[in-house]
């Protein structure tokens, strides 16, 4: 089976190829747990969310549920709070799980926002895009741990030479050599 994930070592893929993911194990009766279904809390933000509204947990948590294949999701807990948040599906109601709002989205409204895939690597000044990006993001949407995280590789945001090879690849057009300025000014706080 062709191997789709979007990240991690050996992460690829496309809007689309995630979807045919999904088909293709629903076809073959493979399981998939879906981790993170609030996407590190950016789907829980318009201004963060991959579809540009806030969802809420229960949301999220039915529109992982509802795609092919998918058998649990797994969200992360900080806390007994966000815990009895994840477990209020459990009794949400229909109206409450209905994620409709989201129905207008295209892959192309992900244009500008989303910066994690692999194939826009190498950087030739061998930065991590990818990783540096999703730092930022988890950021945004309050992680505390991300500039932790993001401090630990030894090259970051304000080590981008400007060359642009990142953004003539980008499948989401997001103007990357502004947004490294962006990123890099952000954590030097
Ligand atoms: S624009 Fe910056 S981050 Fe993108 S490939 Fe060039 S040096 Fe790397």
């Amino acid at each position: 089976m062709k191997w789709y994930c979007q990240k991690g070592e050996y992460g690829k893929g496309e809007v689309a190829e995630h979807a045919q993911l999904y088909r293709d194990c629903e076809k073959e009766g493979v399981g998939i747990s879906v981790m993170k279904p609030f996407a590190g809390g950016q789907l829980l933000d318009e201004k963060t969310s991959l579809f540009k509204r806030t969802l809420t947990h229960t949301q999220c948590i039915q529109y992982a549920l509802d795609r092919p294949a998918v058998m649990t999701v797994l969200p992360g807990v900080r806390s007994l709070d966000d815990l009895y948040t994840a477990l209020s599906y459990v009794n949400a109601s229909p109206e409450e799980r209905d994620y409709s709002v989201i129905g207008e989205f295209t892959p192309a409204s992900a244009d500008g926002v989303r910066v994690c895939c692999s194939h826009i690597q190498p950087c030739p000044a061998g930065l991590n895009v990818g990783l540096i990006n999703k730092y930022y993001n988890l950021a945004l949407a309050g992680d505390e741990l991300a500039k932790g995280h993001y401090d630990k590789p030894p090259l970051h945001a304000g080590d981008c030479v400007k060359c642009g090879h990142c953004e003539s690849r980008c499948s989401f057009h997001v103007k990357q050599k502004r947004r490294m300025a962006e990123i890099a000014a952000c954590f030097s706080k």
